[in-house]
């Protein structure tokens, strides 16, 4: 498979094949996309973002460790049905969500009412 390494600005493009049972990248500056290429092929993870919008306030949040990909949609629709509290930036809003071993947390939040 080819992608595009999103570790850094540089955007080194990757080449991710199989060969004799091990995963070998190429085409990457540096080690980081040599991990980057073989996680994307084997276990592709992201960190989600998204937020959580109530009628006053919009909090802002995310996950704290990449959770797998084929995951995003089902805990983006988990993070939107949680309750709106008054949430501090740091709060743990979800603890391990979906069983992925990731807490959502909160990062920010708009007021809505001095939009
Ligand atoms: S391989 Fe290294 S230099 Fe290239 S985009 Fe990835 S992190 Fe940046």
């Amino acid at each position: 498979m080819e992608t595009t390494c999103i570790v850094c600005p540089v955007g080194c493009k990757l080449k991710i094949e199989k060969i004799n049972n091990e995963v070998v990248v190429s085409g990457n500056l540096c080690f980081r996309g040599a991990n980057y290429g073989k996680t994307e092929f084997t276990n592709p993870t992201r960190i989600v973002t998204c937020s959580l919008v109530g009628k006053d306030i919009i909090y802002f949040t995310k996950t704290s460790i990449p959770i797998p990909k084929q995951q995003i949609f089902e805990i983006i629709d988990k993070i939107k049905k949680l309750p709106i509290k008054n949430y501090n930036i740091g709060d743990i809003i979800e603890k391990n969500i979906l069983n992925t071993g990731a807490d959502i947390i909160v990062t920010g939040y708009h007021d809505r009412q001095q939009i």
